[in-house]
C-alpha cells in the first residue's frame, strides 16, 4: 500500500506544506502531538532563542514535568519554554510554528520593528519629483540613506536563515511526537537535486530589452536559460519578445508604471488590474515582479498571475525593505512566491560599490547547503549589467554554478510548476523523490538529507 499524505492540501497549514512529512497509512489516525498550550490572547511579539527570533503570540500557560528542549526570551524579560513529555509523547510550546512561518513569510513581523526607509508620504513626494533630480544625485541619495541607516538587526543580510531555523526546529519537535530519529520527508526538488537556481530580470526601458539579446546569449552560451520581467511604460519590441520566447526563455511581467501606484490604494489595484492581466495575457507572461518591488502580501495573490518574484529574501536596501526570511518559495493564496535570495546587482555593484560577485557565490554556496533556492535578481539595462564590468562580473558568477550539476535550473515557471506538484497530494509522481530528517539528542541537531542518503539506507538493508 502507498503510503499517504494525512489531509488534503487546505487542511494542512503551510509549514506542514513546506516540511512534507511522509506519513504512512496507520499512523493517520493517530493525531501529531505538536501543541501549542495555554491561551495566545496577547499581541505577538518577539520570542529569542540565541541567534534565533520569531515573531508570535505567546502562549504563557507552564507545564509540570517534561524535558526542556528549548527556551526563549521574550522583551518583558519573562522566560518561556517548550518541553517534551515522554509518557504522553507529546511536545508542548508556547507559541505555533504555523503562525511564527506565516509572519515570517507575509512580513507580519514588521509590526515589532521600527519602520526603516522613507514613509508612504515621503516616497509620494520623492516619485513626484523624481524625473526632474538627476540620476547620479537618486544614487548618492541612496547610497547616503544606506550609510545613515545601516544594515538592521531582522532579518540578517544578505542571508537570514530563521525559516530554515523554524524548519528543523519543527521538524525535530514533529519526530520526537512520532518517537522515532529518523524519517522521510518530500524532498525540496526533482530527482536528485540539491539546490535549484534559477535567473530574472526586470527590463526597465526599451534599450533594455535589446540589451537583453545580448544577455541572454551571454547565459544561453553557459546552459542557462532566464526570464524577463517586461514593463507597460514603454513599447516593446515584438521581434525581440518572439525571439526570446522561441529560444527557450521567459517573458514576465514588471508592471503597468515604474512607481508605487499599483499598491498604493484599493482604487488603484483595483484600476489596473485588469490592464495588467491582458498585458500579460499579450505577453505570454506567467510571473510578476512589482515595479521597485512594492507589495501588500494579500493582494499579490489576486494578480491573474502563476508566480511572483517580489518578496526579497533579506532586502534593506529597496524602498519597501523588508524580507521573507525563506530560501524556499511558498504560496500566497494560489500564487507560488518565489523569493529573490541574492542582493540585486544594482544594490551589490552601485550602492555598496563591490567590484566582483564573489558575494553572490559565497550566498549560492550557503543556499546550496541549506537546500533552497537560489534567485538571482539584475537587469539587462546599461546602468546595471548592460556596464561591461558588471557584465563581466555576473558572467563570472555564470561560469562558476554552470558546472555544478547538483543545482536544478529551470525556468521559473517551471519552478512554479513544481512546487505546485511537490505540494500536491500524489506521491508516485516520477519526478518527486524522498529526503531524510535525521534528529539527534538536543534540537540543534537536525539534519535534512538528500535522496542519496535514503537510496544509500535502503542499499544496506539489502534487497
Ligand atoms: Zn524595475
Amino acid at each position: 500500500m502507498r503510503p499517504q499524505i494525512p489531509a488534503g492540501r487546505e487542511e494542512r497549514n503551510q509549514l506542514d506544506r513546506l516540511l512534507g512529512l511522509i506519513v504512512d497509512p496507520g499512523e493517520q489516525a493517530d493525531p501529531v502531538k505538536v501543541q501549542v498550550v495555554g491561551g495566545q490572547d496577547e499581541p505577538p511579539t518577539w520570542l529569542i532563542d540565541r541567534d534565533w527570533r520569531l515573531f508570535a503570540r505567546p502562549a504563557r500557560e507552564l507545564i509540570p514535568g517534561g524535558r526542556e528542549i528549548a527556551s526563549f526570551d521574550l522583551d518583558d524579560g519573562s522566560t518561556l519554554s517548550a518541553s517534551y513529555d515522554g509518557a504522553r509523547k507529546s511536545v508542548y510550546l508556547p507559541f505555533s510554528p504555523a503562525e511564527a512561518y506565516v509572519n515570517y513569510v507575509s512580513e507580519a513581523w514588521k509590526a515589532g520593528t521600527q519602520r526603516r526607509g522613507l514613509s508612504a508620504r515621503q516616497l509620494q513626494a520623492f516619485y513626484a519629483v523624481k524625473r526632474y533630480i538627476p540620476r547620479r544625485l537618486q544614487i548618492q541619495g541612496r547610497k547616503l540613506l544606506v550609510r545613515r541607516l545601516g544594515l538592521p538587526e531582522f532579518p540578517r543580510w544578505p542571508l537570514d536563515l530563521s525559516v530554515s531555523r523554524l524548519l528543523h526546529f519543527y521538524a525535530y519537535c514533529c519526530l520526537l511526537a512520532r518517537g522515532e530519529q529518523a524519517a522521510e520527508f518530500r524532498w525540496f526538488w526533482p530527482g536528485r537535486h540539491e539546490a535549484a537556481l534559477i535567473l530574472t530580470h526586470d527590463v526597465e526601458t526599451a534599450e533594455g530589452l535589446r540589451l537583453a539579446v545580448e544577455l541572454a546569449d551571454l547565459e544561453e552560451s553557459y546552459g542557462y536559460r532566464s526570464s524577463f520581467n517586461l514593463g507597460g511604460w514603454y513599447d516593446a519590441d515584438r521581434g525581440v519578445v518572439r525571439e526570446l520566447t522561441e529560444r527557450g526563455f521567459e517573458i514576465g511581467l514588471h508592471g503597468l508604471r515604474h512607481d508605487r501606484t499599483l499598491f498604493s490604494s484599493r482604487a488603484q489595484f483595483e484600476a489596473q488590474r485588469p490592464r495588467l492581466a491582458s498585458l500579460a495575457s499579450s505577453l505570454g507572461a506567467e510571473g510578476f515582479r512589482s515595479p521597485a518591488t512594492y507589495r501588500v502580501f494579500e493582494w499579490l495573490a489576486e494578480l491573474a498571475i502563476s508566480y511572483d518574484g517580489s518578496i526579497s529574501h533579506s532586502d534593506p536596501f529597496e524602498p519597501q525593505p523588508g524580507g521573507c526570511c525563506s530560501l524556499w518559495p511558498f504560496f500566497i493564496g494560489d500564487v507560488v512566491e518565489l523569493p529573490y535570495t541574492l542582493p540585486q546587482d544594482y544594490t551589490l555593484f552601485t550602492l555598496l560599490g563591490h567590484r566582483s560577485p564573489e558575494l553572490w557565490l559565497e550566498q549560492a554556496d550557503r543556499i546550496v547547503e541549506e537546500h533552497g533556492l537560489i534567485h538571482a535578481l539584475s537587469h539587462p539595462d546599461r546602468a546595471y549589467l548592460g556596464n561591461p564590468e558588471n557584465r563581466a562580473r555576473y558572467r563570472e558568477f555564470l561560469v562558476a554554478l554552470s558546472e555544478r550539476a547538483e543545482i536544478w535550473k529551470p525556468l521559473p515557471r517551471e519552478l512554479a510548476t513544481w512546487w505546485r506538484l511537490r505540494d500536491g497530494v500524489e506521491l508516485d509522481e516520477p519526478r518527486m523523490s524522498r529526503g531524510v530528517i535525521r534528529i539527534g539528542e538536543t534540537a540543534d541537531e537536525v539534519d535534512f538529507q538528500p535522496p542519496r542518503a535514503l537510496e544509500k539506507l535502503r542499499d544496506k538493508r539489502g534487497p
